[in-house]
């Protein structure tokens, strides 16, 4: 069954990794993907290709998600380009991790802007739509340290926890016009970015875990499908971690 047909979708950070794993699950629903990226514009036009085989419209923006004006622009491009944004899913994100006693202003910063800014740059520029239409559902990509703190990564838990609040604050504000505000907390996920780890490190990572292996996009992309659809119609304001159990 395809959860998500017909539906217009906006992915951040769609280029690689767990938003590449989102477009292409979302694709195979039915959906229609808009995504952005920052810099990978190759990667960004094979994935285009790769999500029209699925028989859906597909588009890549560059945009800066740190950048408010350009989020209000882009919001407007998906709307001429799509007509409707039903999903925006928040999914774009860095990190510049060190512990506190070294990180530099600029660090922080930069990683509150990108993570934390971003999330409040895009979905204010599709409420209009989404109000318009009376209906939306936007899904915000936190983290399990977002949830439970890390050493080494006070700029991003800040970033990932910060999330939390503002996606409950826009669940309350705007249940009633039936737009939902979701977070996914994303565990351990297995990227590109992570095969350049030590094996055993991240052995070591998989056996900590209840269920004994690392997430995979796929698994990030299965919840945010969920919470995209009508099958999630009645939650809102809630976080769901996708974690093998990390936090059990
Ligand atoms: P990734 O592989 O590094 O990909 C990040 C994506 O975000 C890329 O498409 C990148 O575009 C884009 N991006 C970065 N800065 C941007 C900006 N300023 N404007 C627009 N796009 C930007 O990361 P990932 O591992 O897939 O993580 C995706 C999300 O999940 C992040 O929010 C991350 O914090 C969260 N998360 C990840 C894990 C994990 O284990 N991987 C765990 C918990 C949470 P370019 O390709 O152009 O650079």
């Amino acid at each position: 069954m395809k959860l998500l047909q017909d539906q217009n979708v906006i992915i951040t950070g769609g280029s690689r990794g767990i938003g590449r794993g989102i477009a292409t699950t979302f694709a195979k629903h039915g959906a229609n993907v808009a995504f952005t990226y920052n810099s990978s514009t190759q990667a960004a036009e094979e994935l285009v290709k790769e999500l029209e085989g699925f028989g859906v419209k597909a588009k890549a923006y560059q945009s800066d998600a740190a950048d408010f004006d350009k989020a209000q622009e882009l919001a407007k491009l998906v709307l001429e380009d799509f007509g409707q944004i039903d999903a925006l899913v928040n999914n774009a994100g860095i990190t510049k991790d060190n512990l506190l006693m070294r990180m530099s202003e600029e660090d922080f910063d930069k990683v509150i802007k990108v993570n934390l800014n971003s999330v409040f740059n895009l979905t204010k520029a599709v409420l209009r739509p989404m109000l318009k239409q009376r209906k939306g559902s936007i899904i915000n990509m936190s983290s399990v340290v977002g949830i439970k703190g890390n050493a080494g990564q006070s700029n991003y838990s800040a970033s990932k926890a910060g999330i939390i609040g503002f996606s409950k604050s826009v669940a309350l504000e705007l249940g009633s016009r039936n737009i939902r505000s979701n977070v996914i907390a994303p565990g351990f996920i297995e990227t590109e970015m992570t095969e350049k780890l030590d094996e055993n490190t991240v052995q070591g990572w998989r056996d900590s875990i209840p269920l004994k292996r690392g997430g995979t996009p796929e698994d990030i992309a299965n919840a945010c499908v969920f919470l995209a659809s009508d099958m999630s119609a009645y939650i809102t304001g809630q976080t769901l971690s996708v974690d093998g159990g990390m936090l059990t």
